[in-house]
């Protein structure tokens, strides 16, 4: 039997009724404590505001003094009000002044009352200010009582945050929704984004807050569980996720949670007290997400953040929205708890300035794929998504890791310089698109671009760079939820050669294992994965996976020219061991009619140290090489390519590096075998001119380095700097070093890096 809760309900009905009148602020925030206090038979009923300089002003008061509202205040963490801000949690107390906490404000009279209930306003988790009633007598408050003034708290947070208390405190301070707040977060792609906050899973805004039949609305509920439990049945019996596995214990957690009676009780207790289902999953929600806040231990956490999920997917089947994207508007900034890479991919990317996410580290498929896109991103924002509302003005910054949410003209000001300046650069190296990559002293070099999405294509357009260098072929199977099966992949690299029309495409095979990770494969923890059972060695033991790849590239090239590159090949023996899988794979797609590429080359990157002791062999099995300095360095240097301790500690243009670089170089020339470089360092135009001079003509990188490469390419004359270096490269290291000799030539001449 359900309880009959009137009080509630009379309550809810009079505050819509003010919520309706044409009232001004003060006045609606003066009648709402009248009505409440009336409502509960309390003496006293006050709403203290929380300022942008975290302090809780008295806003409105029944029965306090007069006089003190809009000066009386107390800091958040003091007081009996002030640890409820800070705690998000009510205090329900029968002789206030017992309590700890208890804070004498004498302009207010309040010592004349004894009991005291005061409950947090909530909105996204955060206090946006704090609701109380008092009674002389001293009396401890039914729950019902309090589930009435926690729903009347949730109607005033929506108040503050549609802004309609704006300017209500004479002292001009700001609401602390309106306040500038910069977080650290972590850096995870490069770039300033600069824009308005688009929320990816919006708190989705209840504005019908009050129910006008209680029992339909416990109906619509019900039937929303309803629909909400079998779509995470249908989840869970999904080919992709039926196996076993973390993911599996993840969304069997959830169904779990979609039954949890106390959840479900909660929110039906705030339909019988006059909400509507949507603003019933609101209210516990929001509680929900104040605990989820202040919650240290990461089991609990993760858990409520699931209640948390759970609940943002029952209130879209109330709402009828399920997950579709909007346009976006201009300039958007995506803030997000977490997101899928395919999420990303699904928005209109020309207006993406960047994205905030509270989750996510350097390889998450997400951050792999902005970075890809060049959109900005900064991860690891603590609680970011409660701290803002859609259309929020917000400046990221993916270089330092900051973000600044609302941010003061002068921070504005100086980031909107920067991406001026930005805009600038682009332009300029946009308008070099056409021009031929040539040294000041006629030497040509190849410029091509890193890759591996199908989203990156339009790049070897816009920077009219000379062909692909290195197609990453795992990070397609990074970004999908399930193996891709022969067909997909045929057609997605067919689509990257009708991309590339005339330009050269080098697809490398599957580099994956040690931190690329396919969610859908069984994962071997290994000491150190990246030493370990990867890439090739991974597609040698594992042939199946190979030659499918294998296959699909051949299939997808018939009629067209073909470059395959192996990585992390350690012994020559290995390509040969691929050439006859690759030989093998032709015979048979020929036999069954298929048509065969016009050309094939076979290439090595050159990433394993032991390359250098067979170069003379390697180059006699292999149509060209192409130099990952990325790993190669870390595995020279012992020094972990991903490791920040390590990030600065060792240069890749000192000499024992370049020594080496320039042994491949020359066993190029040696042999006639082609040999590019793709490794990070060929982006980075100081690096790239020391790799001129000893004598590299053929780089690929990041579509973003490109035109700053090319820049400083046209102004300098190699033949001049290769005389320099190659004589210092002879030298000691105890004199000047190459990075020095660089810059100093390049700033004596204006060459720009
Ligand atoms: C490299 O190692 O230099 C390289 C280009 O490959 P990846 O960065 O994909 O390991
Ligand atoms: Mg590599």
């Amino acid at each position: 039997m359900r309880s009959p809760v009137t009080g509630p309900r009379v309550l809810l009905k009079r505050l819509r009724e003010v919520m309706a009148e044409p009232l001004g602020a003060q006045q609606r925030l003066d009648t709402i404590v009248q009505s409440i206090a009336a409502n509960m038979v309390a003496e006293v009923c006050s709403l203290y505001v929380l300022r942008a300089d975290n302090v809780l002003e008295l806003f409105a008061s029944q029965g306090l003094n007069p006089e003190a509202v809009h000066q009386s205040s107390l800091m958040v963490g003091q007081g009996l009000v002030g640890r409820i801000a800070a705690t998000a949690r009510a205090i329900n107390i029968a002789d206030a002044k017992e309590h700890p906490s208890f804070a004498y404000l004498p302009e207010t009279g309040e010592e004349n009352y004894s009991s005291f209930l005061g409950v947090p306003m909530l909105r996204a988790g955060r206090s946006l200010g704090v609701l109380v009633v008092q009674n002389r007598a001293a009396k401890q408050y039914h729950e019902e009582e309090v589930e009435a003034l926690e729903t009347s708290a949730m109607i005033l947070a929506e108040l503050i945050a549609a802004g309609e208390l704006e300017g209500l405190n004479e002292r001009g301070i700001g609401l602390d929704l309106t306040k500038s707040v910069t977080l650290e977060g972590v850096p995870l792609s490069d770039g300033v984004g600069f824009g308005n906050v688009v929320l990816h899973d919006p708190r989705v805004v209840v504005t019908n807050l009050f129910n006008e039949d209680a029992d339909r609305e416990i109906e619509r509920l019900r039937a929303a569980l309803t629909a909400l439990r079998i779509s995470i049945d249908d989840m869970l019996s999904r080919g992709d996720v039926a196996g076993d596995g973390e993911h599996r214990d993840v969304l069997e957690a959830y169904r779990m949670f979609a039954n949890d009676r106390g959840w479900v009780r909660r929110m039906e207790e705030a339909v019988l007290n006059g909400l509507t289902a949507e603003a019933a999953v609101e209210k516990v929600q929001n509680d929900n997400a104040a605990r989820l806040m202040r919650q240290p231990d990461p089991y609990i956490r993760e858990r409520l953040n699931d209640f948390d999920d759970l609940a943002r997917r029952l209130l879209r089947q109330l709402m009828g929205r399920h997950g579709l994207v909007e346009k976006l508007p201009d300039n958007a900034v995506i803030v997000a708890r977490s997101m899928g890479a395919a999420e990303l991919l699904d928005y209109d990317r020309e207006n993406i300035r960047g994205v905030v996410l509270e989750e996510a580290g350097p390889t998450s498929h997400v951050v792999i794929v902005a970075r890809a896109l060049g959109i900005a991103v900064v991860g690891q924002a603590q609680n970011v998504v409660a701290r803002v509302e859609n259309g929020d003005k917000i400046v990221i910054d993916g270089d330092g890791g900051s973000v600044f949410l609302r941010p003061q003209p002068d921070v504005e000001e100086a980031y909107a310089d920067k991406e001026n300046f930005r805009i600038t650069r682009l332009a300029h190296y946009a308008r070099m698109r056409d021009v031929p990559a040539t040294s000041k002293d006629g030497h040509s070099v190849a410029l091509m671009l890193n890759v591996g999405l199908g989203a990156d294509l339009p790049q070897l357009e816009e920077t009219g760079a000379d062909g692909i260098g290195l197609f990453r072929t795992e990070l397609q199977f990074m970004v999908s939820a399930t193996l891709p099966r022969l067909d997909e992949q045929e057609a997605f690299y067919r689509n990257v050669l009708d991309a590339a029309g005339d330009k050269p495409v080098i697809f490398r095979t599957l580099d994956i294992g040690g931190d690329k990770v396919l969610p859908y494969m069984q994962h071997i923890s290994e000491e150190n994965p990246a030493l370990g059972w990867r890439a090739i060695r991974l597609a040698l033991d594992r042939p199946g996976l190979m030659r499918v790849q294998l296959r699909a590239l051949i299939r997808a090239a018939g009629g067209r020219d073909l470059q395959i590159m192996l990585p992390m090949v350690t012994e020559a023996r290995e390509v040969r061991e691929v050439r006859r899988i690759i030989d093998k794979e032709m015979r048979l797609l020929k036999q069954f009619g298929h048509s065969m590429p016009k050309s094939f080359r076979l290439g090595a990157m050159i990433e394993v140290p032991s390359l250098l002791w067979q170069l003379d062999e390697l180059m006699q099995i292999v149509d060209f090489v192409s130099v990952g300095t990325n790993d190669l360095f870390q595995f020279t240097m012992a020094s972990d390519r991903g490791n920040q301790q390590m990030a600065n500690r060792y240069d890749a243009l000192s000499r024992p590096f370049m020594r080496m670089l320039r042994e491949i170089v020359e066993a190029g020339k040696r042999n006639n075998t082609d040999v590019t470089l793709c490794g990070e360092i060929a982006g980075r135009p100081l690096a790239a001119m020391g790799l001129l001079a000893i004598g590299y003509r053929s780089f690929s990188m990041s579509p973003s380095a490109i035109g700053p490469v090319k820049s400083m390419l046209l102004a300098l004359n190699i033949d001049r700097l290769a005389e320099l270096v190659l004589n210092l490269l002879l030298e000691p290291s105890n004199g000047q070093t190459l990075r020095e000799a660089l810059t100093d030539f390049a700033d004596e001449r204006g060459i720009p890096y």
